[in-house]
């Protein structure tokens, strides 16, 4: 059987996308290797009806919503290679199985590298964030630590001073603040600290302390800690689709990419802002985009 449609990733993109395709009545199969990125958060904001909810129980609702359609089918599994074909593409899982669609969507998400610092993952999803927007509320008024080596720290330092006011910016060994940005940061009472640091300390996932290469160390209850981010999979590269200069796969309103056939949703095309409710429903539009297509390529066809 060809597919009409085989999306993979199953995060809030590729979940919603397989909804309103399956709705559609649109034959539909998600794979999905279940390693969400949000996976050590124990709950996710910002998603109306859904604030707070654990990851896992998210997923939990989409997969109970999702088997009401027989039109979508789920597999759990990861798709190891991908190609094209005449009438569309074949999709192989690491398993072996084959699989033909007709149109692709890519909602592979995004990766995560943190600076090598250690204790880092006893914390990261406690007290430990990347995203003040999912995060900020929960660690308002505390102090906390901000550690970026990016040149962005200006821009960070801003945003989460709505948060909490009691903030030291670390830079972890790199020079990356200006006399100016210096200055207006001692304005704000706010200190920076450029030495390397050797390990963040605490009990149980709560941040407690952050100690330096030089052997000092500050006290702190939290903070936010900027990861780069990647593609996933290069399954959007192998395939040809044009990128931004963030590294994200560039799509017009409908989720299409610049190769026929294909499109993006989530994390994997937007890079930031990076939020379920946003992923949600780009899935959502790249759904619609698929479905428009081949409503007009079938009405095209029926005119011959
Ligand atoms: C610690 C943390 C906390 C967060 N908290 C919040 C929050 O509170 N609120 C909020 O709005 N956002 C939050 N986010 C951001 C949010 O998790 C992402 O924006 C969102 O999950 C992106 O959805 P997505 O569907 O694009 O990708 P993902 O959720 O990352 O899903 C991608 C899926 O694709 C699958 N996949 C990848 N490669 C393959 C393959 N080859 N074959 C098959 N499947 C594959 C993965 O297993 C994964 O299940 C948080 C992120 C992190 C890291």
């Amino acid at each position: 059987m060809v597919y009409d449609c085989v999306i993979i990733g199953g995060g809030p993109a590729g979940l919603n996308a397989a909804l309103v395709l399956g709705r559609a009545r649109r034959s539909t199969l998600l794979i999905d290797s279940s390693k969400p990125r949000n996976a050590v958060t124990h709950a996710s904001h910002g998603f109306i009806t859904r604030d707070g909810v654990k990851p896992a129980e998210f997923r939990a609702i989409a997969h109970e919503e999702l088997s009401q359609y027989p039109t979508v089918r789920r597999l759990e599994g990861e798709v190891a290679g991908l190609s094209s074909t005449e009438s569309g593409f074949q999709v192989e899982t690491a398993e072996g199985e084959k699989f033909a669609a007709g149109k692709l969507i890519l909602a592979t998400g995004l990766k995560e590298t943190f600076p090598a610092i250690e204790g880092f993952h006893d914390f990261y999803g406690k007290s430990l964030f990347n995203c003040p927007y999912c995060d900020g509320w929960e660690l308002k008024d505390k102090p906390l630590v901000l550690v970026t080596e990016s040149n962005r720290a200006l821009h960070m330092v801003k945003t989460v001073y709505n948060w909490s006011r009691d903030l030291v910016l670390c830079t972890n060994g790199h020079s990356i603040i200006t006399d100016e940005q210096q200055r207006v940061l001692s304005g704000k009472g706010i200190r920076v600290i450029t030495e390397p640091i050797a390990a963040f300390l605490g009990e149980e996932g709560r941040l407690a302390e952050v100690r330096f290469a030089g052997g000092s160390s500050i006290a702190r209850e939290g903070g936010f800690v900027t990861p780069q981010f990647s593609q996933t999979t290069s399954f959007g590269e192998q395939l040809g689709c044009e990128r931004n200069e963030m590294g994200g796969i560039v799509t017009d309103s409908f989720g299409r990419t610049s190769v026929k056939g294909v499109y993006a949703a989530g994390d994997t095309a937007v890079i930031t802002p990076s939020q379920l409710i946003i992923a949600a429903a780009e899935g959502s539009r790249s759904a619609i985009g698929v479905n428009t297509d081949l409503t007009e390529e079938a009405w095209e066809d029926l005119a011959l």
